[in-house]
């Protein structure tokens, strides 16, 4: 195997991800006189000089508020606003920008269709489908929903190297089913599931789709479209873009039949004290005075993530996630939780004897950053027998160095917890 130091820079057809990194200023800080090394990149990315000067730039001298002000300076931050919702339309390869809903995070985006579309579609006895792989955000409100409405809830279960079982998932589809709602990436263990096959055989029974895309769309090509679904969800934080910001992209046909969610300015037709109207989607959903400076910031991460590729970011942190497999996996004391065949670049694990949240401790006393915990994910840990694991989220600015250092912080804290 190649060392890190010749697997960073890679030139010719490739990218140069030294100099990309560079454009990441947090990256350069450092730990108790340590060199950072951050590798949690599933809980949140770091932004990029592009995002941060544009929002910055927009703030200090193009700031309005949008869709109601005559002025020039509103019509202008309007303008920038919806020229975003097209953008993010493109990236996800929707169909038009009236499928974009600007929501405050992946979490607000399946309340938001578990709130609306959920009460108005799904009744007493209808079955709801989710995976075993889900985070919290996609577990709660359908938990919520079929509380108030006498569903049920039926799991996808996960085999032991952490991939879903399909045949299973044949057999939990019925014609008692109203939606399936699946991550297509999971968040504690990486396993990319395969939600095209699943949206089309939910298509095919009838049935509404939900793809939780938070920890997929910062990481590879989406195309809503060819997935097949109704609706997917992203967080701009997780993508290099603001925190507080999220989409929605829903089918038109579906977004249409959806009842409004929140309620309140910039929404309607026409109020009345007796009966009121609503616009059409996507601002149907958008009521109230938006975050205008961090879709602005969002348009920028989207502008920088084509710009280095999603291809080529998709294949740099295979080969991240590849190197360190192989080295992690050498520890003997080290047991890697999820070892799917489709894996996004997250390394789950546990060492012997040692608390998740030790190691996690004794690796920042390194300077390297990563989670320990359930993840969100409690159902997931259960599955695999444990009550938390320990982290590692690789982004294609990570580099190979920072995957061995990451190998000698737990070869540090094995020989800590055997000593
Ligand atoms: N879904 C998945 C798979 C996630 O990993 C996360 C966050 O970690 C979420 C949903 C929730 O995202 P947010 O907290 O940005 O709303």
């Amino acid at each position: 195997m190649a060392k890190a130091s010749e697997m960073n820079t890679i030139t010719g057809k490739d990218v140069d991800f030294s100099r990309i990194r560079n454009q990441f200023p947090v990256l350069f800080s450092s730990v108790r006189g340590l060199p950072l090394a951050y590798l949690d990149n599933a809980a949140t990315t770091q932004k990029p000089w592009a995002v941060i000067n544009r929002m910055s730039e927009f703030d200090s001298a193009e700031y309005a508020t949008v869709r109601r002000g005559a002025y020039r300076l509103a019509e202008q931050a309007t303008q920038g606003f919806e020229d975003v919702r097209g953008k993010v339309a493109l990236f996800l390869k929707a169909n038009s920008p009236e499928e974009i809903v600007f929501t405050s995070g992946a979490t607000m985006g399946v309340n938001l269709v578990a709130a609306s579309w959920g009460r108005k579609f799904i009744g007493e006895g209808d079955e709801i489908i989710l995976s075993h792989l889900e985070h919290h955000a996609n577990i709660l409100p359908w938990q919520m929903l079929a509380q108030e409405k006498g569903a049920v809830i039926k799991v996808i279960p996960v085999n032991d190297i952490g991939e879903l079982d399909m045949e299973e998932f044949d057999r939990l589809l019925s014609n008692r089913t109203k939606l399936v709602a699946v991550t297509h990436v999971s968040n504690s263990i990486g396993t990319i599931n395969p939600v095209q096959a699943i949206c089309a055989k939910a298509r095919a029974a009838g049935v509404v789709t939900l793809v939780d895309g938070a920890q997929a769309a910062p990481h590879m090509n989406i195309d809503v479209r060819k997935i097949g679904c109704d609706f997917y969800v992203l967080s701009a934080h997780k993508m290099y873009g603001p925190s507080g910001l999220g989409v929605l992209y829903g089918r038109k046909e579906t977004l249409e039949r959806t009842p409004p969610f929140l309620t309140g300015g910039d929404m309607i037709e026409r109020v009345t004290f007796e009966k009121s109207t609503f616009v059409k989607p996507p601002h149907r959903f958008e009521a109230g005075t938006p975050a205008v400076t961090q879709v602005i910031g969002l348009g920028a991460a989207i502008d920088f993530l084509n710009s280095v590729g999603m291809e080529r970011i998709e294949r740099q942190e295979k080969k991240l996630l590849d190197y360190a497999t192989e080295l992690v996996s050498r520890i003997e004391t080290v047991s890697i939780i999820g070892n799917a065949r489709h894996k996004a670049a997250i390394i789950s694990f546990t060492l012997a004897d040692a608390h998740p949240h030790d190691v996690a401790t004794i690796l920042d006393s390194e300077g390297i950053a990563v989670r320990a915990g359930h993840h969100c994910a409690q159902p997931t840990m259960d599955r695999f027998c444990v009550a938390a694991t320990t982290r590692a989220s690789f982004s294609f600015y990570n580099t190979f160095e920072e995957v061995e250092r990451l190998v000698e912080g737990i070869k540090q804290a094995t020989d800590l917890f055997r000593g």
